[in-house]
This record gives C-alpha cells, structure tokens and sequence, in this order.
C-alpha cells in the first residue's frame, strides 16, 4: 500500500495522526510528515487513518 496525502487540502485537523501515529505525524512547524510506503502491519490503521480525515486529503493507492 502506498499513502499519499494532498497537502494542499490537508487542514491540519490530526485525526489521521490518531488513527495512525506510526504512519502519520506533525513537525515542529505542525506540518503534517507521513511514511509513503508503510508496512504491510498497518494497514488497518491506515485504512482508519483515511476515513477519518474530514477533507478526504488521504489517497490509499492499494499494492
Ligand atoms: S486527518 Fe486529514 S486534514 Fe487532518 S492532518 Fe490528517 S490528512 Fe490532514
């Protein structure tokens, strides 16, 4: 599975950072940092992590 994230919609909100904190995490400018290509492990959370974001900035590309 490969994660990517629109920043340019992302708002910050951290549901996925909930969801998903070994994927999804902020830096210390509160900017949102994620593992492109997470284990096979986390795929669940991931799933979580990308229906929880309120403006659908999270795209699960399934392989
Ligand atoms: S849940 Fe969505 S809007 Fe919130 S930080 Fe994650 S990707 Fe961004």
């Amino acid at each position: 599975m490969r994660v990517e994230v629109d920043l340019a919609v992302c708002e910050n909100h951290g549901q996925c950072v909930f969801a998903a904190p070994e994927v999804f995490a902020f830096d210390d400018d509160e900017r949102l940092t994620y593992v492109a290509e997470p284990a096979a492990e986390l795929s669940t959370a991931v799933r979580a992590a990308a229906a929880s974001c309120p403006v659908r900035a999270i795209t699960l590309v399934e392989g």
